[in-house]
């Protein structure tokens, strides 16, 4: 038993070692964003997949613009880039919604002029006519 927890420990650490040496080695390169993205032009991977074989990955973003004075809520289109072996996947993007949970008429009618925008664009960015 102790032999079988040694085993899956070293393989444990190979595994964590091969990773680092993966972020470290920048033997990648960032492919340009999307042209709705907001992130800074490059923007760099910022995470790692280890279920999914070390996968890099970033998110690119967009935001639509605030309705109101004060922000209750929020919605925004996001998309998972994952770089596997050279191999570069854009997901399907997605709006992310958020709100607080309690909303007056006023900034309901805001939050779902918000979420409006986010499916326009999220039409606009499918391509959808
Ligand atoms: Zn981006």
């Amino acid at each position: 038993m102790k032999n079988a927890i040694e085993t899956q420990s070293e393989a444990t650490k190979r595994e964590t070692e091969r990773l680092n040496r993966v972020a470290d080695s920048k033997a990648y390169t960032v492919p340009p964003c999307p042209g709705w993205c907001k992130e800074a032009a490059g923007h760099d991977y910022d995470s790692i997949d280890p279920g999914n074989g070390g996968a890099l990955e970033r998110h690119h973003s967009w935001d639509a613009p605030d309705i109101g004075e004060q922000h209750h809520a929020w919605a925004s289109i996001s998309a998972c880039e994952v770089s596997l072996d050279g191999v570069v996947t854009l997901k399907a993007p997605y709006i992310y919604a958020s709100a607080d949970e309690e909303l007056t008429a006023r900034q309901a009618r805001a939050y779902s002029a918000e979420l409006l925008l986010a499916a326009n664009k999220l039409d606009e960015i499918n391509g959808a006519k």
